[in-house]
Order: structure tokens, then C-alpha cells, then sequence
């Protein structure tokens, strides 16, 4: 039988991880399919991992990866998907902002054929701050400004990939990973459909600005190296004006007027250093990732599961 998973990475979500149970199930009872869920507890510090387990008790195929700490809502999704054996694999918040009820078309697109079902948000951040809805917006730009890989504005990680692709990313020997990206150079056939973004349900966003402006990094320096050729643009751009300003102080002396101007001096050197740190921080964030992906560490550590380690589905409970 046809056998669809739903990965939610959930960090601090005790109080929105029944509802969602729940209204995953009456969506699953109205589709021939075999439903899995495969909760992915990202280290959560409230009662998410005992509502996780009573919950695990309580439904047949509601599955739990617990990490051993917080590994960021991407490494939890690799986790998701590493374990997943669903014939396609949804992925969506534990907050409720994705509404469940989005899988029936999801499935129906699917089922025309498409390998990649991406869900973009028609309305805005509902409930969110200008804060949040500028740095979003903000995170979009920086993105199709500096990355090389399109990624489809507004489609957060609310998405159904066929197992074909799943299998792809599962065998991806990359570290510090960006789904969005990963997808956009994956290729395949795909298909977007406009959801409605809901508030959260319960709680709030565990997306802090330093979350927010770390996975711009990893979804810029993953793919492209285009910060670094700006970096040789602007050093050109600056030697070539240092080159006309020698000239002219040359040109000044031997008509016998040498330039004073300690105000200009020193606003051109503090200038000058602070884009040689910048850009030396460039090079760094790709020092950076190399060494991460020299270093061969694992996405993410289980501590505890209920999933069997093996392939076989009959083998689950
Ligand atoms: N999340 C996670 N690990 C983190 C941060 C977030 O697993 O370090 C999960 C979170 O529980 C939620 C999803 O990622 O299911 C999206 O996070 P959130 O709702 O806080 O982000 P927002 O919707 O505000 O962008
Ligand atoms: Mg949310």
C-alpha cells in the first residue's frame, strides 16, 4: 500500500503537537494512503518529548526522532528524511501555521506527476511583528540577490518531495544543508500551490534573528561564491580610486602645494580596514563550511527513537 509521511521538526511545540495529531489523522482518513508521522523533537526544553511519546502510545505509525540537543530546523528535517519510507514525504510545522488540510491537494498534485509539491504563502506572516515580516522579507532578497540557486519567494519548508528525490537528498554527502536550495538544484518536476499562512497556534517563533540570519549564510555560501567575487570587485574598484588619488597628490606636490587632511586620512583607512575585516569575514564563513564538510560530522544526533532501524515497513508497529 501507498505509504505518505508527514516529518514535523518540532522545537518547544508541547502545546500544538495534539491538535496537529489529530487533525493529520481526519485528513489521512478521507486518503486511500497510509499515513506515517515522524515527529523530530529538535532538543526542546517544555514537555514536547512526553507528548511526543504519550502520543507515539496512543497512535499506531506516529513515529519520534529525539535529538540530543538543538540541531536547527534543518538538520531536523534531514533527520525526518533520512528516516522517512514514505513513498513522498510531506514536510510542515508543528505550529499549525501550515494548515494539514493542504495535503489533499499536495497528494492530487502528486498524483498528476509532479516529484516536488512547494507550498508558497499567499498572505502575509499572519501575527508576526514588522520585525519578523522585514527580516523575511529581507532573507528572500539577500537570498536571490547572492545565491545562484532560484529559490521560489515565500515558500517556506512546507513541501511534498517524491521518494525519488528523498533518496537523492538522503545520499547528499552535504553538511549544513538548505532544503530550499537543495530542491531548486535537484531539478524534477514541480508544481506550486498558494496556502493560506496561519498564526501559530500555540507559543512563538523559535526563529530568533540569529537563526534567521545564520541560514541566510548557509543558503547563500551553499550556493554561490558570488559574496567572494564582490569581495574582487569592491578591492579593484577601491586600488583603482587609490591609484587616481596617488596621481593627484603627485601631480599637487610638484606644484608646490602638499595636501594636509588628517579628517580624510583617517576616515579612508578606518573605512578601508573595516571592509578588509568584512570581507576577510566572508572568506571565513567559507573556511568555515569546508572545514565543517572536511570534519565528516553527522546533521544530528538521535538519542532516543521508536522507530526500528530498518527498511522493512511491515516491521512497525
Ligand atoms: N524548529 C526546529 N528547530 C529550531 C527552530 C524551529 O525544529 O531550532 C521548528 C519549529 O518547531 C517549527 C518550525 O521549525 O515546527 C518552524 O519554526 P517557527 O514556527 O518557530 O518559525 P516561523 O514560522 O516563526 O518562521
Ligand atoms: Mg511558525
Amino acid at each position: 500500500m501507498t505509504l505518505i509521511s508527514v516529518i514535523i521538526p518540532a522545537f518547544n511545540e508541547a502545546g500544538n503537537l495534539e491538535i496537529l495529531t489529530s487533525r493529520l489523522i481526519e485528513v489521512f482518513k478521507e486518503i486511500p494512503y497510509q499515513l506515517e508521522i515522524i515527529v523530530i523533537n529538535d532538543g526542546s526544553s517544555d514537555d514536547s518529548q512526553a507528548t511526543i511519546e504519550a502520543l507515539s502510545s496512543v497512535f499506531n505509525n506516529f513515529f519520534y526522532l529525539n535529538l540530543s540537543r538543538n540541531f536547527g530546523q534543518q538538520s531536523a528535517l534531514k533527520a525526518g528524511y533520512d528516516y522517512s519510507r514514505g513513498d513522498a514525504v510531506i514536510c510542515m510545522d508543528a505550529d499549525l501555521q501550515n494548515p494539514p488540510e493542504m495535503i489533499f491537494l499536495l497528494l492530487k498534485k502528486w498524483e498528476e506527476g509532479y516529484e516536488i509539491v512547494l507550498c508558497k504563502r499567499k498572505n502575509a506572516n499572519q501575527g508576526a511583528g514588522y520585525f519578523k515580516k522585514f527580516s523575511s522579507k529581507f532573507f528572500y532578497k539577500a537570498l536571490s540577490l547572492l545565491s545562484e540557486v532560484p529559490v521560489e519567494r515565500d515558500t517556506p519548508d512546507f513541501r511534498l518531495l517524491d521518494r525519488k528525490l528523498v533518496q537523492i537528498i538522503k545520499q547528499l554527502p552535504e553538511k549544513d544543508i538548505f532544503l530550499r536550495g537543495i530542491i531548486s538544484w535537484a531539478g524534477f518536476n514541480r508544481a506550486i500551490v498558494e496556502y493560506c499562512h496561519g498564526p501559530r497556534f500555540r507559543g512563538h517563533t523559535n526563529y530568533s534573528i540569529g537563526k534567521m540570519v545564520a541560514l541566510a549564510a548557509t543558503g547563500i555560501t551553499s550556493f554561490s561564491a558570488r559574496p567572494l567575487h564582490i569581495a574582487i570587485y569592491m578591492g579593484l574598484f577601491f586600488s583603482g580610486l587609490s591609484l587616481l588619488f596617488i596621481t593627484y597628490a603627485i601631480v599637487r606636490y610638484y606644484q608646490g602645494h602638499t595636501i594636509s587632511g588628517w579628517a580624510s586620512l583617517i576616515v579612508t583607512v578606518t573605512f578601508l580596514g573595516g571592509l578588509q575585516l568584512f570581507i576577510l569575514g566572508i572568506i571565513g564563513l567559507y573556511i568555515g563550511k569546508l572545514l565543517i564538510q572536511a570534519k565528516q560530522r553527522p546533521d544530528y544526533v538521535i538519542r532516543n527513537t521508536n522507530m526500528e532501524f530498518s527498511t522493512e515497513i511491515s516491521s512497525f508497529k
